[in-house]
């Protein structure tokens, strides 16, 4: 099917494009890769009036380095994003993420800021934001707010980004040095993640857990953030085989994902706590043994 009727508009600043959004509100959408909104419109499932395309924003397409972490703004396209070095040298768990994001010809397209704004429940990057504790700018008629992902993500294809808002740009801050991650999922081929899971832990100079980061897709309607969870059983401890598999029980237990076409609940569930043992086992290995492009954190 095609896309019902529009008007468009392209403005090439982010002032304008806020003052638009502004005046037409909930009529207009944003485009930004279109992977997501495209397929919507061409299905009928959204009907705006307006479209405004921020792809003449050039203001908003960059990857920098932010007090020892990073900034992108959101119209960084995903593919640029995993081919940076910034990005492999300072969030490996991005990049080991990204990758998961459908195929090439949408990543080239796609970029950071739809991503985040769709909210899709089984998307990559809203998980790895979640796990390492980022924030989204957000800006609106009345100014700029920063928001952390519990605050963002609201549920299923729900974010707190208003109609006349833009998501202008998404900080991920530095972690130790040392700190491990890993990205792991479980999907069909080429299909979205049935459960993924996104997790970072810091380890002292004696092997015990300083500080970690957990966020899982595909058991909820947003990211479900489990990392006070996991510091609360690993904090101070050592990220043993014991320590692990009652993390990935915890977990499993914790989330209430529904059933639908790709699993049923109780699979999902089961999922959750297996990927999260073994994501965590990968991410101590990496902070113990300083796997190559994966450790590093450093600033
Ligand atoms: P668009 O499609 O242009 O916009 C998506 C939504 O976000 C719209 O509502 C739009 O108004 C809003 N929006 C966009 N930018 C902003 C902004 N700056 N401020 C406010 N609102 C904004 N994604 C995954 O995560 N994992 C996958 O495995 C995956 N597989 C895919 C497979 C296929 C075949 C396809 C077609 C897509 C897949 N995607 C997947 C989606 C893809 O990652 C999209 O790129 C992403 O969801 C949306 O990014 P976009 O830039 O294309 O946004």
């Amino acid at each position: 099917m095609k896309a019902p009727p529009f008007q468009y508009a392209d403005p090439d600043g982010v002032a304008d494009t806020v003052a638009l959004l502004a005046e037409l509100g909930d009529e207009a959408k944003v485009l930004a890769g279109g992977q997501s909104l495209v397929p919507l419109l061409n299905f009928r499932l959204a009907q705006p009036r307006y479209l405004v395309d921020i792809n003449r924003v050039a203001e908003l397409d960059y990857i920098r380095p932010l007090d020892g972490g990073l900034t992108l703004g959101a119209l960084a396209r995903q593919r640029a994003v995993e081919r940076s070095e910034l990005v492999r040298e300072r969030c490996p768990l991005l990049r080991e993420a990204i990758q998961h994001v459908g195929h090439v010809q949408i990543r080239n397209r796609g970029t950071v800021g739809g991503s985040l704004a769709h909210a899709d429940p089984a998307a990559e990057l809203p998980a790895v934001v979640t796990a390492l504790a980022g924030h989204l700018r957000v800006r609106g008629p009345s100014g700029e707010r920063v928001l952390n992902a519990d605050e963002f993500f609201l549920g299923y294809l729900t974010t707190a980004l208003a109609p006349d808002e833009l998501l202008v740009a998404v900080e991920l801050p530095a972690w130790p040095a040392e700190a491990g991650s890993c990205f792991l999922e479980f999907s069909r081929h080429g299909d979205f993640a049935t459960v993924g899971v996104a997790a970072i832990l810091a380890l002292d100079d004696d092997g015990r857990v300083e500080r970690a980061g957990l966020a899982l897709i595909g058991v909820g309607g947003m990211p479900f953030n489990a990392t006070a969870l996991v510091e609360e059983v690993l904090r101070g401890e050592r990220p043993d085989e014991a320590a692990l598999r009652a993390v990935g029980e915890r977990v499993g237990a914790a989330v209430q994902p529904d059933s639908d076409i790709r699993a049923p609940a109780d699979y999902r569930k089961h999922l959750a706590n297996v990927l999260t043992r073994r994501a965590l086992q990968k991410a101590a290995e990496r902070a113990r043994t300083g796997d190559g492009e994966q450790h590093s954190y450093g600033h």
